[in-house]
């Protein structure tokens, strides 16, 4: 047991060697980048292009989307209120782990509620940045770019955010991106220029 690195088993360790380590060797603070809002607000199309950006700004970022995880860790799990607490448990849980490894990660994720962003907050501590892509709902649902706004008033699909389950407009978002007023461009310029300083080594 004397060789394990002090803190291995802690939340807060690096569960391994050093992040910051790490973080010099990729030359980047590692951050968690959380686009939350509704669905058709425009988490992805920002979250893809943010990406690109970054690696192209030479970081390290790796895209987490919702409709992916939702395929694979977590797909097992309905939207039940249980199951969306526990679907943004586990994928903070997993970006705590890249964080750890130095890398920057972009959540897309609709995050409907208060509560599950302080979890997703408990989580990750300042390492979170919350961002929140806003467009009305008439907005998203005029977009409604998966189709899927109608087949939720269809009542194909139970509890669709915005229309059969809630949103709580975040309360302390770090950054409010209004894509229903600016275009993919300016949003995505908006995004870089939040970030950048918060990603570079000091
Ligand atoms: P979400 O991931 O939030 O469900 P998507 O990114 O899949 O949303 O869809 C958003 C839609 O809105 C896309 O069709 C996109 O082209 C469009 N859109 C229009 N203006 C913007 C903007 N400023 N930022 C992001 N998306 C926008």
């Amino acid at each position: 047991m004397n060789d394990i690195p002090a803190g291995f088993l802690s939340r807060e360790g690096d569960n391994g060697h050093s992040r910051k380590a790490k973080e010099r060797m990729l030359g980047q603070r590692a951050r968690v980048i959380w686009l939350g809002g509704l669905s058709g607000a425009g988490k992805t199309t920002l979250g893809l292009a943010l990406e690109q950006r970054l690696l192209e700004l030479g970081f390290l970022a790796q895209l987490i989307d919702g409709d992916i995880v939702r395929h694979g860790i977590n797909s097992n799990l309905q939207f039940s209120l249980d199951d969306r607490i526990e679907n943004i448990r586990r994928v903070s849980e997993v970006s705590s782990l890249f964080l750890k490894s130095g890398v920057i990660t972009i959540n897309c994720f609709i995050t409907p509620t208060n509560a599950m962003r302080r979890l997703a907050r408990e989580i990750l501590g300042e390492d979170l940045l919350e961002v929140f892509i806003h467009a009305p709902l008439e907005v998203c649902e005029n977009r409604d770019p998966k189709g899927l706004y109608r087949k939720a008033r269809r009542g194909e699909i139970a509890d669709f955010t915005g229309v059969g389950s809630p949103f709580e407009v975040p309360e302390h978002p770090d950054l409010t991106v209004h894509t229903h007023e600016q275009g993919v461009d300016e949003c995505l310029r908006q995004l870089v220029d939040f970030i950048l300083p918060r990603i570079r080594l000091e």
